[in-house]
């Protein structure tokens, strides 16, 4: 069975991630989507720095699905880059 990431700092961020995402999904103009882009960015850069006290082998599975997460938020930024 697959098992759930069980990390409760992710967890508590979890809510934001959707509802920052549902932001970005929800946007009528690529500015709009670039300001929760912006906003989601913010908010993984200080989960990863929450994760710096935990456990290293969790906090790798962590990191690992936080930089994703920034990936798609930089590719939302860039798009709205190249449309100007
Ligand atoms: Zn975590």
């Amino acid at each position: 069975m697959h098992q759930q990431i069980v990390c409760p700092l992710c967890q508590k961020a979890e809510l934001d991630f959707s509802r920052i995402n549902e932001g970005i999904n929800r946007a009528a103009t690529l500015a709009e989507k670039a300001s929760h882009a912006r906003e989601l960015i913010q908010k993984v850069e200080s989960v990863l720095k929450e994760h710096e006290n935990v456990e290293s082998s969790l906090a790798e599975a962590c990191r690992a699905v936080l930089n994703l997460r920034k990936k798609a938020a930089e590719i939302v930024l860039k798009l709205e880059k190249v449309k100007r």
